[in-house]
């Protein structure tokens, strides 16, 4: 049976910070003392109100309403102020997306946001990750807007609870094209213990792959299925014939290539541009394209490595200059299979015989 989740508390003390007596509902493992005593305290009566906290001479506490409704001794231990452990609750919430390795950093100038991470679907896509512990539609709208001008880019936002996600907020988030999550919705708290809703990581990956088709929108061509945390160290390139390459990651998601997946091929004669030659020579010296003259194939080499970027969804340029030994190097495995390789060297003899 799920029990009424208790996030709202959160963001509806101040500070998210408070005694007991505010913290009700709360689940009391995910609370920690601080070493602040308060100096107010709910009040007990009518008034709804706080009750202003007295300190006598001999250490003992009065509380002491300001609408006059109650009056009456308080404990120390009442008055201690507690905090939530975010460490716990934000593991959860990074445990729903995904995420390892969480760093929970409280946003530089952005009070009640925390970054808990990445959302890293695939290849080099991330996508931030912000806790705000805010109910306030104001301020959570103003706090959306800061946040797309820091990131340019789409990113997750997770407020307390569902009735914090007003239209208006809503609307403030579409327009920054980023998303916004109830904690209540990705994770509950059961069995001591937090726990991430089954169904979060399927709406997060609809909602990537639908941010991702946005971003690569202008490219529009072939996309190689880069997993998520691959490097170009992961891809073996094999080419197969004069315009067949395969491509795998891991010993894995095969694929085969031609020039127009990689946009290498001049669509007027519909013959292979120099930067499909380029990776052709790459994969017939294994690996080590000797430089004759580099100022005459620094533009192709740059074609070729804009080019793999875009398809293969990576960050980092792929085909490196080692000066010593006056070869290009591509960062992943590249070669000629067999076959293909014998049929170039015959073509060559071929050729040789009859010039
Ligand atoms: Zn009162």
């Amino acid at each position: 049976m799920l029990q009424k989740q208790p996030w709202h508390k959160l963001s509806h003390l101040l500070g998210a910070r408070g005694v007991k007596a505010d913290w009700t509902g709360f689940p009391d493992k995910l609370l920690k003392p601080t070493n602040d005593l308060a100096e107010t305290h709910p009040c007990f009566g009518r008034c709804g109100g706080y009750m202003d906290v007295v300190r006598h001479g001999d250490g003992s506490f009065v509380g002491v309403c300001s609408s006059g409704c109650d009056k009456r001794a308080l404990r120390k231990t009442d008055l201690i102020v507690y905090r939530p452990d975010f460490t716990t609750i934000f593991s959860g919430l990074a445990q729903a997306f995904g995420i390892n390795g969480v760093v929970h950093t409280e946003m530089d100038g952005l009070p009640a946001c925390w970054q808990i991470g990445e959302y890293n679907p695939a290849a080099s896509y991330r996508f931030p990750v912000v806790v705000m512990i805010e109910a306030q539609a104001s301020r959570i709208e103003r706090a959306i807007g800061q946040l797309a001008a820091r990131f340019q880019k789409p990113f997750f936002v997770l407020l307390p609870s569902a009735p914090s996600v007003t239209q208006s907020v809503q609307d403030v988030v579409l327009r920054n094209s980023a998303k916004v999550f109830a904690y209540e919705d990705m994770i509950e708290f059961a069995n001591d213990v937090i726990q991430v809703r089954s169904n979060a990581s399927s709406i997060l990956s609809e909602l990537a792959a639908g941010w991702i088709k946005n971003i690569d929108g202008n490219h529009g061509g072939f996309r190689y299925p880069t997993p998520a945390g691959a490097t170009w160290g992961d891809l073996v390139f094999e080419f197969t014939a004069d315009e067949k390459l395969t491509v795998s990651c891991k010993n894995n998601r095969f694929q085969q290539i031609c020039p127009e997946d990689l946009v290498m091929r001049n669509k007027r004669n519909k013959t292979p541009l120099p930067s499909w030659a380029f990776l052709k020579q790459l994969a017939l010296t294994n690996n080590q394209m000797p430089v004759a003259d580099i100022e005459k194939l620094k533009k192709v080499k740059q074609e070729v490595s804009g080019k793999l970027k875009k398809a293969f969804a990576m960050d980092d340029d792929p085909i490196e200059y080692v000066s010593g030994d006056n070869i290009y190097r591509a960062k992943f495995a590249i070669r000629a299979n067999s076959s293909f390789a014998t049929q170039e060297q015959k073509t060559k003899n071929c050729r040789r015989l009859t010039h």
